[in-house]
């Protein structure tokens, strides 16, 4: 069955897809969303379990203080108007097994004076580190996705290259090392070990982890009440209330060409829907090679999904339990002595946290309480079919259980409730290529990447675009939703139109 023509159909309700759906609303553009799931959000998710909500995404957002770098997007998007934030003090804290302890704290003044009196003999580094976030604070990391790169005048450049020069030094110092090579400058044996997880993941640029603790510290990076589901609600309202289409359980099984111009998509139910023009804002694997059978790839493309960019995968352990934990620090990751076994790997630290800061989270009295492990999507996938993969994924949350007693004693008797998320959860449920929780994982070597940003329109295709976490290396919520709306201001721009927005009432 073929349906009337629209302006622009969107592949995916996740951030990016309904980002792109409310501007092209805004801006006068019919359009539909076809969303598999049955709810939106993509990645940004959680779940619900025995009273319990498990979320699946967002530590910290971007954008959640008033006036600040990515707020007006949000206000533009209507998920942030009545959301109260929780903004911490401290990201999270180091622990190792004789209870010294590195206390992330997001002021620049604080973390110094708490890491030189942890290792005074590295005090130069730790000065030129925290100089390093001071700097940040004035960073404003959205002027990089303010505008198609497209569309980018020589004036444009030279005011974007304004704000930047006064950072090129920081730039140039903290964004070409990971947290890990960072470890390795320190003298302390225990900062050396504690270092690498100090942003809870190793490889990450540490100009990132800085412009993070930064954005904290200005509150610009809180956690939003409710959660990530009901974050990725608040712009579905929006998509709806301006006159947008969803058709949820709506998976897209090609994208239709007729000379090399897209012209729609079919759905697995075999319906087709046209449209002037076609937007994916769902997995670029599948994207590429799937919905498009490989027709429009060039070679760049073909290496980067043969393994030159990295992505990111992880297992996640969430327990409902009946105790209260609002007392005990929210995220800490404890360094082990003796190593675990856990997923195909041997684990030296296991990050713990819990979500008391968020009471609408958990039953009065009760706690949710998390364990994320980095792990390979491989390990999964190839017991995955069999029955081992249910006991694999039993077995894995036992030895984590077994190690959580040891850190809160009596703990295992509390659980009512325990749910694994695995690579292959993200991908079933979200269709993100070998589970990937962003797209290409953002490190020292793909950070360039992100700040000229990836193309987002195919060789030989007419009436195409690419929205969303695998055009934007690093992914993010708002750096999505940004994607969404950089497409549409393409798009009028085409089109001879002004790109207009407006704030949600
Ligand atoms: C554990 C975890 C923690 C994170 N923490 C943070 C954080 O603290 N802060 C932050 O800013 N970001 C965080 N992120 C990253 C962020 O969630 C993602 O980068 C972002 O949500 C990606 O959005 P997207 O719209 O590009 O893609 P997705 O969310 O993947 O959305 C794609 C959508 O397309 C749909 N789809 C796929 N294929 C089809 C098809 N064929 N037909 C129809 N629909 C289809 C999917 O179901 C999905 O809804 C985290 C992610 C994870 C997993």
């Amino acid at each position: 069955m073929t349906h009337a023509s629209t302006d622009i159909l969107i592949i995916g309700a996740g951030i990016a897809g309904l980002a792109a759906g409310c501007y092209a609303q805004m801006n006068g553009y019919r359009t539909r969303i076809f969303e598999m799931h049955t709810q939106p959000g993509g990645l940004c998710t959680a779940w619900e379990r025995q009273g319990f909500i498990f979320d699946g995404c967002l530590h910290y957002l971007f954008g959640s203080g008033q006036g600040q770098p990515f707020n007006r997007l949000w206000q533009e998007l209507g998920a942030v108007q009545g959301r109260a934030f929780v903004h911490h003090e401290e990201l999270l804290r180091v622990r190792d097994t004789n209870g010294r302890t590195l206390i992330v704290y997001s002021d620049p003044d604080c973390l110094e004076q708490h890491l030189c009196a942890l290792s005074p003999r590295d005090r130069t580094l730790i000065k030129k580190f925290c100089a390093g976030i001071r700097a940040f604070t004035r960073f404003d990391l959205s002027l990089l996705q303010q505008q198609p790169k497209t569309l980018m005048k020589p004036l444009d450049w030279a005011r974007l290259a304004k704000h930047l020069l006064p950072y090129a030094c920081p730039m140039a110092t903290w964004g070409n090392r990971s947290a890990q090579d960072f470890a390795g400058e320190f003298k302390d044996p225990f900062l050396r070990r504690a270092i690498p997880q100090m942003f809870a993941w190793s490889s990450i640029p540490v100009m990132v982890g800085m412009s993070l603790l930064a954005s904290m510290h200005t509150h610009n990076a809180g956690f939003p009440v409710g959660g990530s589901l009901e974050f990725a609600r608040a712009i579905e309202r929006r998509y709806l209330e301006l006159g947008g289409e969803i058709h949820y359980g709506s998976q897209v099984e090609r994208v239709l060409v007729e000379d090399n111009c897209a012209i729609g998509v079919r759905l697995y139910s075999n319906e087709e829907y046209r449209a002037a023009r076609v937007i994916s804002a769902s997995d670029g694997h599948n994207t590429l090679f799937g919905l498009l059978r490989g027709q429009y790839v060039n070679r760049q493309i073909q290496r980067y999904y043969n393994g030159s960019l990295p992505t990111h995968a992880q297992l996640q352990v969430s327990l409902g339990i009946n105790r209260d934990l609002s007392s005990k620090p929210h995220w800490v990751t404890h360094l082990l002595d003796k190593p675990v076994q856990i997923a195909g790997d041997e684990r030296d630290e296991l990050g713990i946290k819990h979500y008391c800061f968020d009471p609408s989270l958990a039953p009065p009295g009760k706690s949710v309480l998390m364990v994320m492990l980095t792990t390979h999507y491989d390990y999964w996938q190839r017991i995955y079919g069999r029955s081992l993969y249910h006991a694999e994924e039993i077995q894995e949350a036992q030895i984590l259980v077994d190690q959580l007693e040891q850190i809160y004693p009596g703990i295992k008797a509390d659980i009512e409730v325990m749910d694994v998320a695995t690579p292959l959860s993200y991908e079933r449920y979200t269709g993100n290529w070998q589970g990937s929780s962003c797209g290409w994982l953002l490190t020292k070597q793909t950070l360039p990447l992100l700040i000229r940003g990836l193309p987002k329109t195919l060789p030989g295709l007419r009436q195409f675009y690419m929205v969303g976490q695998w055009v934007e290396p690093g992914g993010s919520v708002p750096v999505v939703a940004m994607s969404g709306r950089n497409i549409i201001q393409q798009i009028c721009s085409e089109d001879r139109r002004s790109f207009v927005t407006q704030i949600a009432t």
